[in-house]
């Protein structure tokens, strides 16, 4: 489909094609209507891109006492399973126990039991975080050395973590193209407006520069952090979230919570753990280490060397010794969320998603989770009066296809840049970019830095297919090094 006039009036528009596009016009989707998304850059490219990849069971939101929250999650984690089960995996997460009180061993105990009990009486979250709570000596639980000497035990629980979050986002794109639904990345809604009972969004095509009309009966706008002042509400206030990702595993495949010096001021809490938690998260040969939190008035959208002064600093003080490097950084994650605007002492995100009405029949989409992007999809559809499917889960009879090839090994050191994957990537998933062939459809961000002359050839390779020429060969492998800016091994650029 172009982005031009059609005589199709959809029964609903979905703008913005993060992952909380893509679940909206999928679960749109299975109800048998006809459903549009459109993205204006490349599907996920937004905050979506950006996340320390975990899919929360719900164990955290314990301490908030929000039982809604964690059936949302946990809901929400199944239907994930049921899209793209093939790349979540199970990560063990562990963290020290402290004293007698709410830190220590008993009350985690207590939390996993209550745990297990909810996820039993609701029947419909699958497995339990298998939370245990292991007393004594915590290095003999994980490597590294990393738990103070006050410790009295760890606590060990699974939870879901994406491989490769990006690969998610196409996952579910593809799934509510299965349904029936027309999904477009590169196309810009410029203006939505209310034409005789209907909605008309104004539609340009940024491949080509051709602008349409797409008729629609409902619109949702899910267009991500600023989604309040583009549907002309009050702006929220908003954080830069950031992660670190290294070379390295000095946990294998373990993750780690690790208590940082900075207090934590969680207003919603009901059990205060005192200091932040810092996690480390592994994902293949690096580590991922998160999140930070400053608001937009204190920090700029771009990363600085004084923040990465700062957080080096931080980690350094309570992971010595173990690799966290300026020399191992490898990439930056960071995207802009709604902060929670109650608290005034720490920059903290907004707990939870929202629905805004805008008028009869438009709707937009606050997300503050990638993980609960699900249910938060039905939800919003329900308020918009869909009858809605039953939900997804990962049976045999829902399993995806295996996606059109092995993206993976794009781009891995050891292999070369196969033209078949770009193919792909052009054919199917309509590519215009060398980044967004690179940086989400392969493990170009996750692998060790593998030269300058693998990004050329695949630039010369996509602008075969793509018609480039050489001024726009050489910036499009410009785009790629900036975006791989912090990584130090960069052999042939450095010298
Ligand atoms: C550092 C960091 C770590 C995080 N870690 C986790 C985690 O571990 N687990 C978790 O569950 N969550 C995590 N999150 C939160 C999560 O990433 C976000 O809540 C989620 O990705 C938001 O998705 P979204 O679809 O609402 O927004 P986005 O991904 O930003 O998608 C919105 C899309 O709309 C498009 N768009 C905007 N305007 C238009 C227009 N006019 N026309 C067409 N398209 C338009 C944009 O291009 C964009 O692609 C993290 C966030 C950050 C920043």
């Amino acid at each position: 489909m172009k982005a031009s006039d059609s005589e199709i009036v959809y029964d609903l528009l979905v703008v913005g094609g993060g992952i909380q596009g893509a679940w909206l016009a999928l679960e749109a989707a299975r109800t048998g209507r006809k459903v549009a998304l459109l993205e204006r850059d490349d599907f996920g490219a937004g905050t979506s891109a950006n996340s320390l990849k975990v899919l929360h069971g719900g164990l955290r939101y314990l301490q908030h006492g929000n039982l809604k929250r964690i059936r949302e999650s946990r809901r929400s984690v199944k239907a994930f399973r049921a899209v793209a089960g093939d790349w979540i995996e199970e990560v063990p997460f562990f963290l020290e126990t402290k004293g007698s009180g709410v830190r220590g061993p008993w009350a985690m105990r207590g939390a996993f039991g209550l745990f297990g009990l909810l996820s039993r009486i609701w029947g419909d979250g699958g497995k339990g975080p298998q939370g245990r709570v292991f007393s004594g000596d915590p290095t003999r639980q994980v490597p590294g050395g990393v738990f103070s000497p006050s410790a009295n035990g760890v606590a060990r629980w699974n939870e879901a973590v994406m491989r490769n979050s990006e690969r998610i986002v196409f996952e579910v794109v593809r799934a509510a193209e299965r349904c029936g639904a027309d999904c477009l990345n590169y196309c810009e809604v410029s203006a939505i407006a209310k034409v005789s009972e209907r909605w008309a969004a104004r539609v340009v095509d940024r491949r080509t520069g051709e602008s349409g009309t797409v008729l629609a009966n409902q619109v949702v706008e899910a267009t991500g952090p600023r989604v309040e002042e583009e549907v002309g509400n009050e702006a929220l206030s908003l954080l830069r979230g950031v992660n670190l990702v290294f070379q390295g595993t000095p946990f294998g495949t373990q993750a780690v919570g690790l208590e940082s010096r900075d207090a934590s001021h969680d207003l919603d809490a009901l059990v205060k753990r005192g200091n932040r938690l810092l996690f480390f998260v592994p994902r293949g040969d690096q580590t991922m280490v998160g999140t930070w939190y400053d608001r937009l008035e204190d920090a700029s959208a771009e990363v600085t060397e004084n923040d990465l002064e700062r957080w080096l600093e931080e980690i350094h003080s309570v992971a010595p010794d173990l690799g966290f490097h300026r020399r191992n950084l490898r990439y930056i994650h960071s995207g802009l969320l709604p902060a929670d605007e109650r608290n005034e002492l720490s920059a903290q995100p907004a707990k939870e998603s929202a629905i805004l009405p805008v008028t009869a029949g438009r709707f937009a989409v606050r997300t503050v989770k990638f993980t609960t992007a699900p249910e938060m999809a039905r939800a919003t559809l329900e308020k918009m009066g869909f009858e809605l499917a039953p939900r997804l889960a990962p049976t045999k009879q829902t399993e995806p296809p295996p996606p059109p090839y092995p993206w993976e090994d794009l781009l891995r050191s050891d292999v070369d840049v196969d033209p078949k994957v770009l193919e792909v990537a052009v054919r199917e998933e309509k590519v215009v970019h060398l980044d967004d062939a690179l940086l989400r459809r392969s493990n170009v961000a996750l692998d060790d830095f593998c030269g300058e002359e693998k990004f050329i050839l695949a630039a010369t390779r996509l602008g075969a297919m793509l018609g480039w020429d050489e001024t726009r060969r050489s910036s499009e492998v410009t785009r790629v090094l900036d975006r791989l800016r912090w990584s130090k091994v960069r052999p042939s650029v450095e010298q």
